[in-house]
């Protein structure tokens, strides 16, 4: 999610923001280029987690909006966040409560923004949510379980103010003091009961979820990066030693694949849920969340280790290949996420077709899967895919339109299409 902006510069441009700011640097008040955000999971309310958000200054004259987002790259569904968020209030300096106005499930704008000091508000986590239809993916989701865990991908519990989605973010966690936050991004230990993580920008934040539980991780070395792996099981029969033999086949050979590790560090978050969870039946409950420097895994636990390292195999493998597409080559609707009116580009087959038979080459490269068991799997899938749709599916139009109901529906042939193609 990089991003590249040319534009042609002369003197004058060049000379201009100097003399500007050195005018500003007199009259104008110091300016706060951050959004500081703070998530309290130690006083929890009926599973309600408290969010607080000090703004930016704002350099704009113009109301402001609030925006939670409508989708997250990677997920190519609409989740509308902004559902979970309750009892949002926004104050001045003073204390005093300033109007707001709820623009649609995911946007708050505040009229008199240049007085706004501090927003407050209250967030639902999805794994309880109970809506039928608009149901969260759980890896990209944020459970509040008093005691036990807390998934935060903060999308579902902190938003953007428009026209600044590229500030800094600084997010205080305050934080049960015998539970470990297993995340990617840079985190400062502040106290047993505080975390604080940086983040660039919004996308960098959304790009970085945290794991809060009692404290099951792993790291190793792959070659030049460091591999870190977390885990929290409901019951506790996975182990994150257990994962990470598991993982250390597939880095290797993604390792092998590459000619070298594409990352000097790289977590494994993993929640492990019993089969008795409501979670686990629900349609896309299961499976994982690619990210620049993470992968985040909604998974089944069972006391078939077999079962439970065949899942883990295939789904990490394709996770951890996401490094090459979309997170390193993509097309400007990713580059440039629109968190609020999220575009598709063409190329659902490039970012998850690819991967998914780049996962299966480089197993066969590295020797994990014979080539029995590859065609096997080529079989498998042809048999599948069959059974999706009986007529033909075009996956440019299919990319482009997917958030759609009647193509979100078809959308899980983007798996079986392209091993057959690629
Ligand atoms: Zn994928």
């Amino acid at each position: 999610m990089n991003r590249f902006d040319h534009c042609r510069i002369c003197l004058i441009a060049l000379l201009l923001p100097v003399l500007v700011s050195s005018a500003f640097a007199i009259t104008k008040p110091k300016t706060n280029t951050t959004v500081f955000a703070i998530i309290d999971l130690v006083g929890l309310d009926s599973d309600m987690v408290k969010v607080t958000v000090l703004p930016p200054t704002f350099v704009k004259d113009k109301p402001f909006i609030y925006i939670m987002p409508a989708s997250v790259p990677g997920t190519y569904a609409q989740y509308d966040f902004g559902r979970f968020v309750k009892k949002f209030q926004a104050f001045d300096k003073k204390g005093k409560t300033l109007e707001v106005t709820r623009l649609n499930a995911n946007e708050f704008a505040i009229s008199t923004s240049e007085k706004l000091a501090k927003i407050e508000y209250w967030v639902i986590d999805t794994f309880d949510d109970l809506t039928d239809s608009l149901e969260v993916f759980n890896p990209v989701g944020t459970n509040f379980q008093k005691d036990t865990n807390f998934l935060l991908n903060y999308a579902g519990l902190i938003g953007y103010f428009n026209d600044y989605k590229s500030v800094a973010y600084e997010v205080k966690i305050l934080k049960p003091t015998e539970m470990y936050g297993a995340t990617a991004i840079k985190k400062k230990v502040v106290s047993t009961g505080e975390d604080i993580m940086y983040a660039k920008n919004y996308d960098e934040l959304v790009d970085n979820p945290a794991m809060y539980s009692l404290p099951d991780t792993v790291s190793y070395r792959q070659g030049n990066a460091l591999i870190s792996v977390a885990v929290y099981s409901m019951t506790g029969v996975v182990k994150a030693s257990f994962v990470a033999n598991v993982l250390k086949p597939i880095t290797k050979a993604v390792e092998r694949f590459f000619g070298t590790m594409p990352v000097d560090h790289y977590s494994f978050i993993l929640y492990y849920a019993s089969p008795g969870r409501r979670d686990i039946n629900r349609k896309g409950g299961l499976g994982a969340l690619e990210h620049n420097y993470c992968s985040m895994y909604f998974m089944a636990e069972s006391q078939d280790t077999n079962q439970v390292r065949g899942f883990l195999n295939r789904t990490a493998s394709h996770e951890f290949l996401h490094i090459l597409v979309p997170l390193h080559l993509h097309s400007e609707e990713i580059a440039d996420f629109d968190f609020r009116n999220p575009k598709m580009s063409q190329h659902l087959w490039l970012y998850e077709g690819v991967t998914e038979y780049f996962a299966t080459l480089a197993q066969i490269h590295d020797t994990l899967v014979t080539e029995k068991e590859a065609l096997g799997m080529f079989r498998q899938k042809i048999f599948t895919q069959g059974f999706m749709s009986f007529k033909p599916v075009s996956l440019t139009e299919l990319s482009t339109r997917v958030l759609e109901p009647e193509w979100q529906k078809i959308y899980p042939i983007i798996y079986e299409k392209e091993r057959l193609s690629g």
